[in-house]
C-alpha cells in the first residue's frame, strides 16, 4: 500500500499492467491548464504548456508581477523566455492574472508553483502551497485535478488530499509532479526533459497527464510513473545526489592543492567512467541558489523526524558551508592577516551561477558578506543580477558597467560566478587595468598557465 488515503490505491503490479501505461497518446489535444505561483519555475512553466497549443492562465498573489507580464515585461531572465511569452500572449493561449477564481474554474488541470522556501529548522515552509490548496477549496466550483510542481516533503501531497476530502465538494485528485528544470536552460529542460516524474495514487488521471506531456516525450515516452511519496522524495533525492557530487569535487579539489595533484585532469579521469559520467564534477566556491541549499536541508529534516540518519547528505552540507569561504581564506594568506582591510577588489559575478539574475543563497553573495565584513572595497559586475543584487546590498558595493571597469586599480580580482563572457577576457588589458596582478577564480574559468606566463599570480580550486 502506498498512501494513507482511501481513494483507490495503485500498487506496483498497476505500474506495470495499467492500460494507461501501455497506450501512449501522442496526439495531444488542447488543455486549459492552470498554474499557481507565477516564478521561475510557474512562468517557465505556464509558458511551455502555452507553447505546446494548450490553454494557460498562470496566477500569482504579486500584483506588480503580474501587470508587468500584462506588459509584456519579463520579471526574471531565462534566456528565450521573452520571446515563447511574447508569442503566446499574443496568441491567446497565455494568461497572467491575480483572480484565481476565475482560472481554477476555467481549467482541467491545476499546478501549484509556488516558493517553499526553509524554515528555521531546515523544514519546508509550507505556508504558501497550503494557502493554495485551501484558496482551490474554497473557490473551485467543479471537479478539479491539483498537482504539487513546487519541491515538496514527502507526505505533502497527503496532507492536501485531507484537506480536500475535509472541505471539497466535487471530485479531485492531488497528484505530484516534482520539476527539474534549471535556471539558465530552463526552456530547453522543460520542452525537452530527461524525464518527467508523475507521482499519483489513482490511475485514472495517468491518460490525462500522459497527454499533456506528450509533445514534451515524443522521442521516447520520458514519463516515469510511480505513487505520490516516492516522486515527493525523488526530487529531493535528486538535488541532493547532485550536490553530493558538488561537495565531493570540491574536497577533491582541496585535496589536489595539498598533494600536488590538479582537479581538472582527475576531473576528466574519473568522469570519463560512464559508471561516474562526465557532468557536475566542476569545483568551485560552494553549491548555492534557490533548491539545493535548502532542499539538502529538507531532506535532512524528513530523515531526522523519520529517525533515519542521513550522515553522507549532513556531510554534504557542512563540506558546502566550508568551501563558501575558502577564497577569502587564500586571500588572507596572499595578503596577510588583517590585511585585506581598505584593499580595492574586483568582484565577477554575484548571480548564484551563470545564465541567471537568481542571486537566491549564492555563494557569490557569501563572499561579499564575508569580504565587506574585513573592509574591503568591492567593485562588481554581473551581466543579470546586479538589478537584485542592489535591492539587498544597497550602496555597500560599487556596481560596474563591465567586467573591465572593476578592474581599474583593484588589489585583486575574484571571480565567482561562471559566466561564459569571463572566460576568455583580454588578459593584456587586465594586467594594465590592475594595480597588483593577483586573481582568485572561485570557478576555475580562467587560463592559469596563460595568466602566469603573463606575471599574474593565479589561485583557482584545486589547481
Ligand atoms: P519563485 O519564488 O520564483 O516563485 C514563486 C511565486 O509564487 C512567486 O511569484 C510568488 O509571488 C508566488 N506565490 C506565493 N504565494 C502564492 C499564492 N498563495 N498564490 C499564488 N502565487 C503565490 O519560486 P521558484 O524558484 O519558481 O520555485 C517554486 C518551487 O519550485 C519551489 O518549491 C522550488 O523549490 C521548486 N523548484 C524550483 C526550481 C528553480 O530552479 N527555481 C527548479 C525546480 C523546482
Amino acid at each position: 500500500m502506498f498512501s494513507r488515503s482511501n481513494e483507490k490505491l495503485i500498487s506496483e503490479t498497476d505500474i506495470f499492467y495499467c492500460p494507461f501505461f501501455v497506450t501512449s497518446l501522442y496526439g495531444s489535444s488542447t488543455m486549459k491548464i492552470c498554474i499557481i505561483g507565477t516564478g521561475y519555475v510557474g512562468l517557465v512553466t505556464g509558458t511551455c504548456f502555452a507553447e505546446a497549443g494548450n490553454d494557460v492562465i498562470c496566477v500569482d498573489v504579486d500584483p506588480i508581477k503580474i501587470d508587468k507580464l500584462n506588459q509584456g515585461i519579463i520579471p526574471i531572465f531565462e534566456l528565450g523566455l521573452e520571446p515563447m511569452v511574447g508569442f503566446n500572449q499574443k496568441e491567446k493561449r497565455l494568461q497572467f492574472t491575480t483572480h484565481l477564481e476565475k482560472a481554477v474554474n476555467e481549467s482541467d488541470i491545476c499546478f501549484i508553483a509556488v516558493g517553499t522556501p526553509p524554515n528555521e529548522d531546515g523544514s519546508a515552509d509550507l505556508t504558501h502551497v497550503i494557502d493554495v490548496a485551501k484558496n482551490i477549496i474554497r473557490l473551485a466550483k467543479k471537479e478539479i485535478m491539483v498537482g504539487t510542481k513546487s519541491t515538496v516533503p514527502v507526505g505533502t501531497g497527503d496532507m492536501i488530499e485531507e484537506l480536500f476530502k475535509k472541505e471539497f465538494k466535487y471530485p479531485f485528485t492531488v497528484f505530484s509532479n516534482p520539476e527539474f528544470l534549471k535556471e539558465g536552460d530552463a526552456i530547453n529542460d522543460f520542452m525537452k526533459p530527461d524525464r518527467v516524474v508523475v507521482g499519483v495514487n489513482n490511475p485514472h488521471i495517468l491518460p490525462l497527464l500522459q497527454e499533456l506531456y506528450a509533445p514534451f516525450t515524443r522521442q521516447r515516452d520520458r514519463l516515469i510513473v510511480m505513487n505520490r511519496r516516492s516522486a515527493e522524495l525523488t526530487k529531493y533525492a535528486a538535488n541532493a545526489m547532485l550536490a553530493t557530487r558538488i561537495s565531493f569535487m570540491n574536497e577533491m579539489a582541496n585535496l589536489c592543492e595539498k598533494v600536488g595533484a590538479n582537479i581538472s585532469d582527475v576531473r576528466m579521469g574519473i568522469g570519463s567512467d560512464p559508471r561516474i559520467g562526465s557532468a557536475f564534477l566542476f569545483p568551485g566556491i560552494g553549491y548555492g541558489g534557490s533548491c539545493f541549499p535548502k532542499d539538502v536541508k529538507a531532506i535532512l529534516k524528513t530523515a531526522l523526524d523519520a529517525r533515519v540518519n542521513l550522515s553522507v547528505i549532513q556531510a554534504v552540507e557542512e563540506a558546502n558551508k566550508k568551501q563558501k569561504t575558502i577564497l577569502v581564506e587564500k586571500m588572507e594568506k596572499y595578503f596577510g592577516p588583517g590585511k585585506l582591510k581598505g584593499l580595492k577588489i574586483a568582484f565577477w559575478g554575484l548571480a548564484f551561477k551563470a545564465k541567471t539574475d537568481d542571486i537566491r543563497e549564492s555563494s557569490a553573495l557569501t563572499l561579499v558578506e564575508a569580504l565587506l565584513q574585513k573592509g574591503v572595497e568591492i567593485h562588481a559586475f554581473d551581466p543579470q543580477a546586479t538589478d537584485n543584487v542592489k535591492k539587498i546590498y544597497g550602496d555597500k558595493i560599487v556596481y560596474c558597467k563591465t567586467n573591465y571597469d572593476c578592474l581599474n586599480q583593484a588589489s585583486a580580482l575574484v571571480v565567482a560566478t561562471d559566466w561564459n563572457e569571463f572566460r576568455s577576457p583580454n588578459y593584456e588589458k587586465m594586467k594594465k587595468l590592475m594595480k597588483t596582478q593577483v586573481i582568485f577564480d572561485g570557478r576555475n574559468v580562467l587560463n592559469k598557465t596563460h595568466l602566469e606566463k603573463l606575471g599574474f599570480v593565479y589561485y583557482g580550486v584545486g589547481l
